[in-house]
């Protein structure tokens, strides 16, 4: 593969940073996956907003402007002939002696791009549909913020598969958050699409986000608020949205089917308006 590392764009075996980088000693950086379809970027605008955002948070000045970005971004799927997957951006505060305070304004950021091939369209996991657990919700108060201190992600996802589940839904207060890298939604009994309101406390996701435009499109009740595990056993369907998976049924909760245990026919429906809205949106 082709990588982009500051700058330039090199064999992925010659792309080599500091030990000193804060991203490797500090989870000091933040970053952005954007879903690519027949070689083109899904929803580029909002992920280059929400990489703004996050930049914002954590004080880091990238001296790329968006063009640029995606200037880079489609350069990486052509020098690759990446049809379907997505480019990964990491974006960290730069090499500099360990020290807990951040360097000098002027040290270089690291920033690094690569692409994966990925079966996005026709996932395995979008037929069968996930099998998940419940977990607590321990990450830090700022979950917003998408960073690469992504190590209680990790946690609960080996923990889920030592479980023989897929993934995990994180439970803070009696309240479901989010999925371990998606959002969680339900489907009620009398048809309401239920999500979480965003807050500090959940990644915004940019998929989330569509699917939700795409709901009242449609014409479909929309319910923002916060439910907990003993709704989701109850509830008719569920599923998750991220970028890498565009949108999985949930099929079952702590071995419990949710519904039938089957995906269920409004997440599929929801999953093909999705589908058609990222093919129609990709630039
Ligand atoms: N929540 C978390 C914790 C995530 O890691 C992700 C994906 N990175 C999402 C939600 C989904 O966000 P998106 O739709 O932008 O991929």
């Amino acid at each position: 593969r082709t990588v982009y590392l500051n700058g330039q764009f090199i064999a992925e075996n010659d792309a080599k940073i500091s030990i000193f980088d804060r991203g490797f000693m500090f989870a000091d950086g933040i970053y952005e996956v954007t879903a690519v379809l027949g070689g083109k970027l899904v929803d580029a605008e909002p992920h280059l907003a929400r990489l703004r955002r996050s930049l914002a948070e954590l004080a880091l000045v990238l001296p790329l402007d968006d063009d640029a970005l995606l200037a880079v971004h489609r350069q990486l799927i052509a020098r690759n002939a990446l049809c379907e997957g997505l480019v990964y951006m990491q974006v960290s505060r730069g090499a500099a002696d360990r020290d807990f305070l951040y360097p000098p304004a002027d040290t270089p950021l690291t920033v690094a791009l690569f692409t994966q091939d990925k079966a996005v369209l026709d996932s395995p996991l979008a037929k069968r549909g996930m099998n998940i657990i419940g977990l607590p919700d321990m990450r830090w108060g700022r979950s917003d913020i998408k960073t690469t201190q992504l190590l209680y992600a990790c946690m609960t996802k080996e923990q889920a598969k030592a479980r023989g589940a897929d993934d995990a839904w994180l439970v803070k207060d009696g309240w479901v958050t989010e999925g371990t890298s998606n959002n969680a939604f339900i489907i009620t009994r009398d048809g309401a699409v239920v999500t979480r309101e965003l807050s500090r406390a959940l990644l915004p996701g940019i998929t989330r986000g569509a699917l939700l435009a795409l709901v009242q499109e449609h014409g479909l009740q929309l319910d923002e608020r916060a439910f907990t595990l003993e709704e989701v056993k109850n509830a008719a369907e569920a599923f998750v949205t991220s970028s890498t998976s565009f949108i999985y049924p949930v099929v079952t909760l702590n071995g419990q089917p949710i519904g039938d245990g089957t995906p269920g026919p409004l997440t599929q429906r929801l999953r093909r308006l999705y589908i058609d809205h990222a093919l129609a949106g990709s630039v």
